[in-house]
């Protein structure tokens, strides 16, 4: 049995950004936004500036390497929206659904993302060029 997809809402926008410093001007100072957390994804070469939008958040991502996808996406595109990330229940079911609709993901499995959430991201050739995150679970320490 196929089940549906259900989409809780839009878990965060992730936000390519040359320096995490250049940007509090907009994100800090005007805007007034509660800072949630600072992530180093080593790995990745990633560092994560999370901040609360009601219920949602950007997420400003800063490479610190010049090998991270992030650098690769600022030296393409410049600095704007990098991904739409959505929240579901079950990771699993949103994962299989996709594989079985033939939608391209990513790495072609399950990773971890911030916080230790398990993640996954379809291909943006698949989805009309934007590149969508799927989210397993609800808020911070769940
Ligand atoms: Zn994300």
């Amino acid at each position: 049995m196929i089940l549906n997809i259900e989409v809780n809402r839009i878990d965060h926008i992730g936000i390519a950004v040359k320096s995490i410093e250049d940007s509090m001007k907009l994100y800090s100072d005007l805007l007034n936004l509660e800072k949630e957390g600072i992530e180093e994804l080593e790995e990745r070469g990633l560092r994560v500036h999370i901040f609360k939008v009601g219920e949602t958040k950007f997420e400003l991502l800063e490479p610190t390497r010049e090998d991270s996808e992030i650098s690769k996406f600022l030296e393409k595109k410049g600095e704007g929206i990098h991904h739409i990330a959505l929240n579901v229940d079950n990771i699993e079911t949103a994962f299989e659904r996709a594989k079985d609709m033939g939608f391209r993901i990513i790495g072609d499995t399950i990773q971890r993302g911030a916080g230790g959430r398990r993640i996954f991201f379809l291909h943006p050739k698949d989805t009309g060029g934007i590149l969508i995150e799927f989210v397993e679970g609800g808020r911070e320490n769940e």
